[in-house]
């Protein structure tokens, strides 16, 4: 138990001072907000939308748009790999809290997160 403690009070703090002090450095691997340009979307594509595993691309059944979901996203990137066009891509924007569950659905409070691609039926 001592060494564990003297252990750790030689690693001293593992917290930042952020957003005061310096960004974080993130890993080569690290994937963050997800962009997409619609305006390379074809009216009936829906690659993304089929290959994503969680169901974090929907159909929004108001107004027909498909739009990510990040609070179901899990970042696998399987989307922007189905993509025929490279409209998706993730950013290394790491700050993607919230502080409600609508708070992370594209298009309401944080309109940057938005995937407008219009759909006018099922293909
Ligand atoms: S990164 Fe994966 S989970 Fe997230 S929207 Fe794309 S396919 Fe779905
Ligand atoms: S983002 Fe890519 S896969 Fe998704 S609808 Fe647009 S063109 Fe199709």
């Amino acid at each position: 138990m001592f060494n564990a403690l003297k252990t750790r009070i030689q690693q001293g703090y593992h917290t930042m001072a952020y957003p005061d002090g310096p960004a974080p450095v993130l890993s080569e691997r690290f994937v963050g907000m997800p962009t997409v340009d619609s305006s390379m979307c074809p009216e009936y594509c829906t690659s993304c939308m089929h290959d994503c595993p969680s169901g974090a691309v929907f159909r929004d059944t108001v107004s027909g748009e498909i739009r990510i979901d990040t609070g179901r996203c899990v970042f696998c990137r399987s989307c922007e790999a189905a993509c025929p066009n490279g409209a998706i891509r993730f950013t290394r924007e790491f700050q993607l809290a919230a502080c409600c569950r609508e708070d992370l659905k594209p298009g309401l409070l944080r309109p940057f997160m938005s995937f407008h691609t219009k759909f006018s039926e099922d293909p």
